[in-house]
C-alpha cells in the first residue's frame, strides 16, 4: 500500500521562484467549523540555484527569539538576496504559538516528540509528518530556533549532535557551528532528551544538516537575546551559501564546546520552593550545593539541599520558584575542547 500523503494542503509552490505567502492548511473539523483548517503561516523565497535551507521557529509556542527573528526575516529578504531558497516558518505549531504554550492546546501535542508524525494523526502529528515527508526531502540545511521557553532560561546555546566519526563529516559540522557563533555549543553524547523525535533528526535523515538552538527563555524576550537570534540566522544564511549579499556584520563567538549526558540534568525530588544556589554561565563541580528545596506547607522543616550531579558550565536553569518532583531545575555541560578535533 502506498505511504499516506499528507493531507495538509500548502499554499505556496514549494518549487517555484521568487517570494510567496500563505498557510499550511491543517484540516480541522470542529464544533464551529466543519470544514476548517489551520493556518500555519509559510514564506518561501527563492532565486537561481542553490542550497534550500528551512528556518524554524514556534516548534514550541512559548519560545519567541526565533518567532521574532524569522519573522523579521521574512519581510525583509527579496529574491535577488539568495541564491537558492528560503522556506521559513516562524509558528511552525501554529496553536501552540497562538496559545504562548509549549504544546498545542488542541491535542496536547509537543512537535518536538512527535516526529516523524503520522499523516493521519492528531493536528501536531500531521504537522510533523508534512515536514518529515514533504520539506525534509527538498531542504539541505535547517535551523530550528528554540528557547528555553516557559519553564527554562537559557544564555545562548547551539545544540549538536555528537561529532561524526568520519574527518570530512565531522570538519564540516564543526565549520556550521562555528559559522554560526553561539558562545556555547552543547554537543549531546547521547540521544538527548527527545529520544530522536525531533525535528533535526528527520532532516539529517533525509540527507540534510541541521541544527537547534537555544536562545534565552523564561517566557520573554530582552534586547540582547532577540539581537543575538537576528545576527546568528544572518550568519547561518551566509554559511549555507543561500545568502549571496554582503555578509553578516555581527562576528562569530568563538564557541565553548561543552559535553551533555544524562548525568548533566539536576531534578527537584520534592514539591516546594526552588532557590537556586548557582546561576547560568556558573563554573561548578560535582558535589557543590545546586539548590535549596523550601517547604511553605512545612515552614518550620528545613530545606532540603541538591547537589549537582556533574562538574561543567551551567547553561540553563528553571526560573520559576515552584516546582515539584520530576521538574529540570538545572542542565550543565562539561568543557570538551577537543569534541570536534
Ligand atoms: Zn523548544
Amino acid at each position: 500500500m502506498a505511504e499516506q500523503a499528507s493531507l495538509i494542503h500548502c499554499d505556496v509552490d514549494l518549487d517555484a521562484p521568487g517570494k510567496q505567502t500563505g498557510f499550511l492548511r491543517l484540516p480541522h473539523s470542529v464544533h464551529r467549523s466543519a470544514y476548517g483548517w489551520i493556518p500555519i503561516p509559510i514564506v518561501t523565497i527563492a532565486n537561481d540555484d542553490g542550497p534550500t535551507v528551512l528556518l524554524v521557529a514556534g516548534n514550541h509556542g512559548d519560545e519567541y527569539e526565533g518567532q521574532i527573528a524569522l519573522m523579521d526575516l521574512a519581510r525583509m529578504v527579496a529574491p535577488d538576496d539568495l541564491a537558492g531558497r528560503l522556506i521559513i516558518l516562524p509558528a511552525i505549531n501554529f496553536p501552540a504559538v497562538m496559545a504562548s504554550a509549549r504544546v498545542s492546546p488542541i491535542d496536547g501535542g509537543n512537535l518536538n516528540r512527535e516526529f516523524p508524525g503520522n499523516a493521519l494523526g492528531t493536528p501536531t502529528q500531521m504537522i510533523a509528518h508534512f515536514v518529515s515527508s514533504v520539506l525534509a526531502p527538498r531542504v539541505d540545511h535547517c535551523l530550528d530556533v528554540h528557547s528555553g521557553g516557559t519553564s527554562l532560561a537559557y544564555d545562548a546555546v547551539l545544540l549538536s549532535g555528537p561529532p561524526p566519526v568520519d574527518l570530512e563529516a565531522r570538519n564540516r559540522q564543526r565549520a556550521y557551528i562555528e559559522a554560526i557563533g553561539l558562545p556555547s555549543t552543547l554537543v549531546f553524547r547521547g540521544g538527548g532528551v527527545t529520544g530522536g523525535r525531533n525535528l533535526g533528526a528527520v532532516i539529517r535523515a533525509a540527507g540534510g544538516t541541521s541544527f537547534a538552538a537555544e536562545i534565552g527563555g523564561g517566557a520573554h524576550v530582552t534586547p540582547a537575546s532577540v539581537a543575538t537570534a537576528k545576527a546568528m540566522l544572518r550568519r547561518y544564511l551566509t554559511a549555507t551559501g543561500v545568502w549571496r549579499g554582503a555578509p553578516a556584520s555581527e562576528p562569530p563567538a568563538a564557541t565553548r564546546f561543552l559535553a551533555n549526558g544524562p548525568e548533566d540534568y539536576l531534578y527537584a525530588m520534592e514539591a516546594g520552593l526552588f532557590e537556586p544556589l548557582a546561576g547560568i554561565g556558573d563554573e561548578v563541580d560535582a558535589g557543590q550545593p545546586a539548590a535549596l528545596i523550601h517547604f511553605p506547607d512545612t515552614p518550620w522543616r528545613a530545606p532540603v539541599e541538591l547537589a549537582f550531579p556533574r562538574s561543567g558550565i551551567v547553561v540553563c536553569v528553571r526560573p520559576l520558584a515552584q516546582c515539584v518532583r520530576g521538574d529540570c531545575l538545572f542542565q550543565t555541560g562539561a568543557p570538551w575542547p577537543d569534541a570536534f578535533a
